[in-house]
């Protein structure tokens, strides 16, 4: 074993996932000499493009971005280090009976899409996304700051919670009753109090239930909606875009601009336990038995994989426990990325257009997707599954060897936990890329030609490969009772651990899950203030 001098660092964060990433180059920024130890041999984390086959690149997990903060953008001179975004404007679901929906940036062509399917919808289509978009502004600040902590009861919080109540100030009842519902209502019963089709409603909704093990018709479900509008790009809301060269080059962008601050980045280095020494944080020891010393440690990891694996319970007490125990990780989504010699055509819309460019969402009906979550609640990958696709090499061809393809499928729903009896993930592996296949063949009649290559990522390869507890996207499920001033558990939203100088930087903190930056952000900031380090 090899003992590094003593606090040779201010900080070790422990997994190089983009929020380690962004934390580690904000305390350097601040001064700070920093090591971040990486179980892969590359960083990224769920933020990453492999090339699995030569020539195609894969971003084997994320595929979009929209919610990277800008001001963490500007902060680390991000496009300086390699970050750009194509836009991705486009929404097309096919439908079965050979109709389509196909909705883009621009208000008219969209509102004679949605026409075909219901006048009214078309009329109050733009109005639904001014009240997103209000909404988002209301809760953005909340993103953008550590969570408001009512159970902290000190003058300074009760201020911050003041100074959000003036959002509220002078709205009517009824603004604050709708908003109220959003809160607790699902996403298909909010979304029907502003629609009537459901081939708008379908496919609206399952903004709804990404990355949660809940259906589009389960209570809470409204609110996720929303998180998903929250996103910006160069101010526009509900803007998603996709990153030149995969999403994997801006975990690259973050690293290369945290190098550029000094910190130093170890790959193939998994943590095997933090090491404490009465009471506090004094380092980490590495499989193999290297110890590494800092003044502090961050984990970058989910809260489950930090406190029941590399704190252990016997440093915590045991009602914190209790609750890391009960915060819902329950992956319920896979991954399906294809190589294609050359691009599948739609049955509904043969050839190449803008709708092959955008988001492409297999979500037929409302009970199209509520019989997918029916059968991963009791255990079984749905056999039809919800898709979100995107074919990033028409708008990025650095992805693919010219004239080829790369299809990035996200699916849902694959629950981690399979029922009783049933083959183990690896042995269903197949059968779930076989399902995904075959379901979008009936709307791409050609696509299995097409195919060259095909990697099937379950949620049990999510945990396997890339370090995700339980196959969760977003190191935790966003619902209401995990998010904010409960995330991870009551009374440790503010990045501190019960192990002193044991802090948390990832996911499972405020504000939750997705490129976003900011739990790794906000973290740095919360360390420098209290002068952690
Ligand atoms: C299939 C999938 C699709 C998604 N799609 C999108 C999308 O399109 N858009 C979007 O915004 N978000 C998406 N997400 C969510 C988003 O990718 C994640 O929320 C985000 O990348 C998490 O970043 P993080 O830094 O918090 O954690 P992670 O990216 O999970 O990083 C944690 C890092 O810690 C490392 N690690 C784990 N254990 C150890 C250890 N013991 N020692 C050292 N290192 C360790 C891991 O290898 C990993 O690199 C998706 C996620 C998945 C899985």
């Amino acid at each position: 074993m090899t003992a590094s001098a003593s606090s040779a660092y201010d900080a070790i964060v422990v997994g190089a996932g983009h929020n380690g990433l962004v934390c580690a180059a904000y305390l350097a920024r601040a001064g700070r000499r920093v090591l971040v130890v990486e179980r892969r041999h590359k960083v990224g984390g769920a933020t990453t493009t492999e090339e699995i086959y030569p020539g195609f690149k894969y971003s084997c997990c994320s595929y979009v971005v929209s919610l990277l903060r800008p001001w963490i953008i500007r902060d680390l001179d991000l496009p300086r280090h390699g970050y750009e975004i194509l836009p991705l404007e486009e929404t097309f679901t096919p439908f079965p009976d050979g109709r389509y929906l196909l909705r883009d940036s621009d208000p008219e062509r969209t509102k004679r899409a949605i026409a075909k399917f219901s006048k009214r919808d078309a009329e109050v289509y733009k109005q639904f996304g001014a009240r997103m978009a209000e909404l988002g502004r209301l809760v953005k600040p909340m993103i953008d700051g550590p969570a408001p902590d009512p159970t902290a009861r000190s003058p300074r919080e009760l201020l911050r919670l003041l100074k959000l109540a003036r959002h509220v100030r002078g709205r009517g009842e009824e603004w604050l009753v709708g908003n109220l519902k959003m809160l607790t209502m699902s996403a298909v019963d909010f979304l029907a109090e502003w629609f009537e089709s459901e081939q708008l409603i379908a496919p609206m909704s399952v903004s709804g239930i990404i990355g949660t093990f809940l259906g589009i018709r389960s209570p809470g479900t409204a609110y996720v909606l929303l998180h998903h509008y929250m996103g910006e790009i160069d101010g526009s809301y509900r803007a998603w875009g996709l990153p030149k060269g995969g999403t994997g080059a801006i975990a690259d962008a973050i690293a290369s601009a945290a190098r550029a601050l000094g910190v130093e980045i170890r790959t193939e280095a998994p943590v095997e336990r933090v090491l404490v020494e009465n009471g506090r944080a004094a380092g980490v020891v590495l499989a193999g038995g290297e110890e590494l010393r800092a003044k502090a440690v961050v984990s970058g990891v989910d809260p489950h994989r930090t406190f029941l694996g590399l704190v252990g319970e016997e440093h915590l007490p045991p009602e914190f426990t209790a609750e890391i125990r009960r915060f819902k990780l329950r992956g319920s989504s896979g991954k399906v990325n294809l190589a294609l010699d050359a691009l599948p055509e739609f049955a509904c819309l043969p050839g190449v257009g803008p709708h092959l460019r955008g988001d492409i969402t297999i979500a037929p009906s409302i009970d199209y997707l509520e019989r997918a979550y029916d059968e991963a609640k009791y255990g079984r990958f749905s056999r039809r599954p919800f898709m979100d696709i995107v074919i990033p090499s028409l708008t990025d061809p650095t992805v693919a060897p010219p004239g080829q393809h790369v299809m990035s499928i996200f699916v849902q729903y694959a629950p981690y936990k399979l029922a009783e009896g049933a083959a183990d993930w690896p042995n269903q592996r197949e059968a779930f890329g076989d399902a995904v296949v075959d379901t979008l063949a009936e709307y791409l009649p050609n696509l299995k030609e097409r195919i060259l290559h095909r990697q099937v990522l379950t949620p049990w390869d999510l945990e396997q490969v890339y370090g995700l507890t339980e196959g969760n996207i977003f190191h935790g499920e966003l619902s209401l009772e995990q998010l904010a001033f409960l995330r991870p558990a009551a009374g440790w939203s503010r990045y501190r651990t019960p192990v002193e100088r044991l802090w948390m930087c990832a996911s499972g903190t405020h504000p939750g899950g997705g490129i976003m930056g900011a739990p790794g952000a906000l973290c740095a900031q919360s360390m420098l203030s209290a002068r952690a380090l």
